[in-house]
Order: structure tokens, then sequence, then C-alpha cells
């Protein structure tokens, strides 16, 4: 007897190469099987999910989820579970100094599957900007709290910005990956600057520096620092990083996503790995919206749907490193589903630079699936719920 059988639903598991109308049965909290025509009479609870799509559970590797510890932060329900997401990894919120509220505070209260990047400054974004001076790191700690919390931790977060490289040059990104290295973890970088005033040559110099598994944050942003050069040609060092197995992962955020920049530089080939929200509380009022959107502006730019779940899923759970437990509904795997909607409609989507791109396609999260828990997603960050404007903004 399955606990829970999602009915009739186009099942898209890119993990598994898997694209087809097929049901998918639940035993506790755990994936039984995917396939098609399994006998309702055989499961506790059907739900019928004609006409929608099934995937494994979402994954935003870049958010701001430490709420009340730094101002940005959002509850990391809101952003996961109940907007159809199943995991996240929290960025560079926390730092060495300030992570123990994850544990402590955070983590046993949540349904959303929580990793954290700590920040390679000793109190993470609790200020900002966290680095004013070398006294600002604290290399020790930061290696302690990495190989202490492993579960939990995969990484160290560092931004790219002023004042830190001003004061510290490639010092400061050479820390970071020196507690990843040291941890066997990865690190995390944030590129781009709107209001940076340090040379756009510190990207040339970091991407080099990077091996398999280490992670660039914010790759279509439009600013000085980013991938771009001032002519608007791919810096080489981008094409380089990424054939050695560097991910490249989209950090929407507040300044750091241009429809422009994005079609340029995947024209010249540099496609995202994961098209993470880099969502916060202000974020999910103003720009970002939802991770959904995320998935919409992705159709958008010319991303088939099945390309959009694989940057939401298993490349998501690669660039985190859990692709072994995260990603797929592969039989066995914890019960972690998402039902969508892909919605057929007129709808203008926005980027960060006063851009906008219409597409006919809008991803509404349906329902969540946590560990075998069925969770309905709340009303959505928008006064009529999940879709972008109806109208050209
Ligand atoms: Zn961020």
């Amino acid at each position: 007897m399955y606990d829970l059988l999602l009915k009739n639903g186009r099942v898209i598991d890119p993990a598994q190469g898997f694209n087809a109308i097929a049901d998918v049965a639940v035993d506790g909290e755990r994936i039984a099987i995917v396939a098609a025509g399994i006998d309702p009479a055989g499961a506790r609870r059907v739900i019928d999910v004609k006409g929608r799509t099934v995937t494994p559970g979402l994954i935003d590797p870049h958010v701001h989820v430490y709420e009340g510890f730094t101002r940005l932060g959002i509850h990391p329900d809101l952003v996961g579970v109940q907007a159809g997401v199943t995991a996240l990894a929290d960025a560079g919120s926390c730092g060495p100094y300030t992570y123990h509220g994850f544990p402590v505070q955070v983590l046993p209260n949540i349904a959303t599957d929580l990793f954290v990047f700590i920040n390679i400054a000793r109190v993470g974004l609790a200020v900002n900007p966290e680095i004013e001076s070398e006294r600002d790191i604290d290399l020790d700690a930061a290696i302690q709290v990495v190989s202490e919390n492993r579960g939990v931790v995969k990484g160290v977060k560092a931004r790219m910005v002023s004042p830190a490289l001003n004061i510290m040059g490639m010092e400061m990104p050479r820390m970071a990956l020196r507690v990843a290295r040291e941890t066997g973890t990865r690190a995390m970088f944030h590129i781009g600057h709107r209001v940076g005033n340090y040379s756009a040559d510190f990207i040339r110099e970091l991407l080099p520096l990077l091996t398999p598994g280490d992670i660039i944050t914010h790759i279509y942003c439009d600013h000085v620092g980013g991938v771009l050069d001032p002519n608007r040609k791919l810096i080489p060092e981008a094409r380089d990083a990424l054939a050695r197995g560097v991910f490249m992962d989209v950090g929407f955020g507040q300044t750091h996503f241009g429809f422009d920049a994005a079609r340029r530089i995947i024209d010249q080939g540099v496609v995202a790995h994961s098209i993470s929200s880099d969502i916060t509380g202000v974020g999910r009022r103003t720009t970002v919206h939802s991770f959904v959107e995320m998935m919409t502006r992705f159709l958008a730019l010319g991303f088939s749907l099945e390309e959009v779940v694989a940057m939401s899923t298993v490349n998501a759970a690669r660039v985190l490193g859990i692709e072994a437990t995260h990603g797929s509904l592969a039989a066995g795997r914890l019960a972690d589903i998402s039902v969508l909607d892909v919605r057929d409609g007129d709808w203008t989507v926005a980027d960060t630079e006063g851009a906008s791109m219409k597409t006919g396609k809008a991803v509404v999260p349906v329902l969540t699936v946590k560990g075998g828990a069925v969770i309905s997603p709340e009303w959505g960050p928008r006064p009529w719920g999940w879709t972008p404007n109806p109208q050209p903004e």
C-alpha cells in the first residue's frame, strides 16, 4: 500500500532523463516508484495532477533566509516549501561568529531542507559591507565552523566587492579559497558590483584560481566585475573556468541580472548551471518575487521546460554537492516533489536593470511534497498570486 499517489502528471526528472505522463508513488517519506498506470486502489491518498508538471523538489542554491539575524533575511519556509521549493542554500548571511543560530534556532523549526555557505567575513551580512578591514576575517574560525558542520555547511562565500577588494585585493578571495581547500568544500564568489570602484581585472585574476565545484554567482550581472569586458565580449577566463568544471549560478537578487547581459553571455557560450533567486525579504516584494518566477524568466529567455527543470533540480543539487540525495525522483530517494502549473498567458518578466521580456508561459507552484508530507503553497508574492505581471511593465 502506497501512502501517496500523484496521478497522471507530466513527470520531468532530468537526473534520470525521464519526461513522460506518469504516476509517482510515495511510501512513507521515500519515493517508491515512478511509472504509468499505477492502480489508485493501492494508495491511501490519491491526488490527480493531470495537466500539471511533476518534478523533483526544486532547489534554490542562493538565498538569504537568516531571518532575525540579518536585516535582509526572510523565513526559509516562505521561500521554500510554501513556494514550491524543497531545498535552499543560504549564501553568506552568516559568518563563523554568527553561524550557530542556524542549528540552534532555524533548522529545528523549518520544513525546508537548508544548507549554508558561511561568509568569509566573521559576522557575515549582519553588517554591510561585511569587510571594512582585514580584522573582519577570522580565517581559523571560518575553517573550524566549516569543518565542524559539514552536513549543513557546504562551503564558504565571498563577495568580490568594494571596499573589501580595495583594502585587501586578491588576498580576500584567496582566504576564502583557503577555507574551501582546507575543509574539502567549495567556495562561492559573488561577482559584479553596481557601485564598485575597483578594477574589473579582479574577476580575471579570480577565475583561474577556481577549481571544479567552486561557484560563481551573479553570472548574468551587468556591472563592473562581471564576465563581460567593456566591449561586452565574454572574458576568456570565464569560458575556461566553465570548461574546467566551475559552476555558474544566476543569483538574481536586487541588482544582479540583466536580460541583455544574459543573452550576450549565453550566446558566447556560458549557460548557467543553476538559476538561483538570491531572494531576500525586500527582493521577494520588489524584484525576484519567487523561485518559480526565475523559472519563468528562463522560459522567456528561450530555454525549454526540461532545461529549466534541470537547472532547478539536478544541476542545483550538483552545485551544492548534494546530488546523491537531492534533485531526482529515483526510487528510494526522499520524497521531495514539486507539482507545478505551467500556465499559458501573456506575461511580462523584468530583470533588475529596467528591461523586461514577454513570455507565453508562467510557472506556478501547486503542491509541494516534502519527505512525503503534502504542503500547499501560500498565496504568492503578488496581490494576484504567483504569476508575473499580466501586462507589459
Ligand atoms: Zn546573495
